[in-house]
This record gives C-alpha cells, structure tokens and sequence, in this order.
C-alpha cells in the first residue's frame, strides 16, 4: 500500500467511525422508553425478535397478489433539503423494489397500518401496526441502497451479517467494536444462500473503534467487499420474492458489462416464461446489443415480445417498444445508468428466444 492509499484508507476509516458515532447519536433522541435499538439501526418494541422468523410481521398481500406498502414523508425534510429531492430518491429507490417483487410501495391516503418516513437512520423490525418510522437522513442514509435497507427492515428483513449461519462467512471482531450489536439471530434463511453483496449487509468498517480496524471480516477470502448501497442485489430480489411468495421472475445485472438471455437458450423458452432483467451500472450510460433473437411473431407484437425502458420501471420512457419475430438487431443506449428489460411469452407456441450483451457508453 503507497503513501496516498494509506492516507485514503485513513480518511475513509475516520469518516466511517464519524458517522458511526452520528448513527448512535440519534439513536439517543428516539422517542418511546418502550422502544429498544438493536444492531444500530433497528428499533424493537418490547417482545419483538426476529420479523423475519414472525409471519405476523409480514405486510399483507392483496387479492391481486400484490403486497401494498403505504408510506408518507414528513414534511421536516423541507427545512434542511428541497422535498422534491428527498422524494425523487426515496421514489426511485422504492421503485426498485416495486419493479423486482410483489412488494409494491403506494402513497398513503386513509391506511391505518403505513410507513413514516423521518430523519434519522433506522426502523422497526416488519410491520408492527399503525403508523411506523422509518429514519432516513441525507449524508449516509440517504443512497439508494441505504434506503432500500431501511425500508428491508420494515418489510422483515434483518442484517444479513446477523444470520444463523453468519459464522460460515464471516468474522466478527469484537475488540475493533464500538457500539451497536453484532449479534446472531434465529432466523429463517428462506433456503438461499449468504450474500456478501446485500444491501443488508454491514461494511467492514463499520462501528469500529479504530480507523482501520474492521469489524466485520469475510472468510476465508477477507478480500471480499462488503456493505455496497448501490441497490439491491440479486440475492435481495430473490429474498423478498421468497418472503412474500411472489410469483416473479426477475434479476439485477450489476456488473459494468454482461450478457443474458431467454431461458434455455438456444431451446425453445417454455410457455409463460417473463421475466425482467434490471441492468444498473456504476458508468453513466449503458449500451445494449441483441446477439440472437428469434421470438414468436404476431402482427402486433401482442403474444410474445421484448420491451426495453430508459430506466428502473415501466414507467420509465420507452427505448424499444413490443419488439417479437426475427429482427434486425437493434442496438440500443440509455440515457442513464439503470435499464429495464421485460420479456413477455404467453400460453402458445415458443421460439429459441434472445441473447443480449451489455457494456457501458460514455
Ligand atoms: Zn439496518
């Protein structure tokens, strides 16, 4: 490690304890004497343990088979920041999670059991009834990863670094730890596997007592990053889909360039196979290129189609609209760094289907 690495890993270590210590300072203005934070940023009522193991703590899913989430921002995010800021990132990170599950977050009219979103950095543990907080605060909390943590918590999710098996894949360092509870709980891992790249998942750094010294180590390969807040992971999407059985069939491309394509590829995709890839990258475009694509054709493109959007949603504006049959090739670039893609098959007749590639653009 050179001079300026070691200086950068010094700032970053500091900056990490700085705002450790400002997450425990608010945990100290919470109000409630009922009230019990765990972990750092969870709250618990008395009595509450593990949401995830608690099929009470679930929110509930309507006839529809989907999962409504009511939130409301407070108002007290006007005198620090613009509000329209504060609720273009909360949409945008909410919308992602729409997207990817059954879990669908809507503005709250008269719901009597809702999210309140205020400053601060924390949440209760699934739904626990009525009105409850969630603490969300610029600097640090505030990232698209940050708030889909959040906002995990509240639809059950706890640390993923907190699981039964934590063991098998991580180190704590109990000596470098200043504050908060890194403890294990009972929970109920849904049969998926540990996810070093959760949203949930604590950074290295994170409440240390010592810049430099992690609290947090993967094993054996202690090189392995951890704590990322870009958004959710594909692990996330497939742990909320699983919770709240979901009938879904999506993913995250994460990485700066990739390839995907229709199931069974170059067989013929079964009946009623949609699915939806969420391609969000770190560089500021992404360009896409269809490398194979044979799909059933229908003079409007009704049955079977591919349909690309500018964005994480389908109300993102439309790239490449109801698109079926041989071809051409289109390529396509987004104006940003996040692209949907949807793939629709209905009941009858199936094709080879695609293989497309991505990579970014500057
Ligand atoms: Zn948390």
């Amino acid at each position: 490690m050179n001079f300026s690495e070691r200086n950068f890993q010094r700032y970053k270590s500091l900056v990490s304890s700085l705002l450790s210590a400002l997450r425990v300072l608010y945990f100290h203005h919470l109000p409630g004497s009922e009230i019990a934070v765990y972990e750092g940023d969870i709250l618990l009522r008395r009595g509450r343990r593990s949401a995830i193991n608690c099929e009470s703590c679930l929110w509930p899913k309507s006839q529809d088979g989907l999962v409504k989430v009511p939130v409301n921002i407070s108002s007290d995010f006007c005198e620090c920041m613009q509000m329209d800021n504060v609720k273009s990132w909360i949409a945008d990170a909410l919308q992602e999670i729409s997207t990817l599950t059954c879990v669908q977050f809507v503005n709250r009219t008269t719901e009597t059991d809702y999210v309140y979103v205020e400053r601060g950095c924390w949440s209760y543990f699934g739904k626990i009834g009525g009105r409850q907080a969630v603490g969300l605060v610029k600097n640090g909390c505030m990232d698209k990863g940050a708030i889909q943590h959040e906002m995990n918590h509240a639809l059950g999710f706890i640390h993923e670094q907190a699981r039964s098996d934590r063991d098998r894949f991580v180190k704590i360092m109990w000596e470098h730890i200043v504050a908060g509870n890194f403890g294990k709980m009972n929970s109920k891992n849904l049969g998926l596997p540990y996810d070093y790249s959760s949203v949930m998942h604590y950074g290295a750094y994170d409440f240390s007592s010592t810049p430099g010294k992690a609290t947090i180590v993967p094993v054996p390969d202690p090189s392995i990053p951890i704590g990322q807040r870009e958004g959710l992971s594909n692990l996330d999407v497939a742990k909320i889909n699983k919770l709240y059985k979901c009938n879904c069939c999506s993913s995250v491309l994460p990485k700066s360039k990739g390839s995907f394509s229709s199931v069974n590829y170059p067989f013929p995709y079964p009946n009623n196979s949609s699915c939806l890839w969420l391609i969000r990258i770190r560089q500021s475009k992404i360009f896409l290129q269809f490398e194979a694509f044979d799909l059933q054709p229908s003079s409007d493109c009704s049955s079977d189609y591919i349909k690309i959007y500018n964005g994480n949603s389908k109300n993102s504006p439309v790239l490449l609209d109801k698109y079926c049959g041989k071809g051409p090739l289109p390529s396509l670039v987004a104006s940003g760094s996040t692209m949907l893609v949807e793939f629709a098959s209905d009941e009858s007749i199936t094709l080879p289907g695609f293989v497309m590639s991505y990579t970014f653009s500057r």
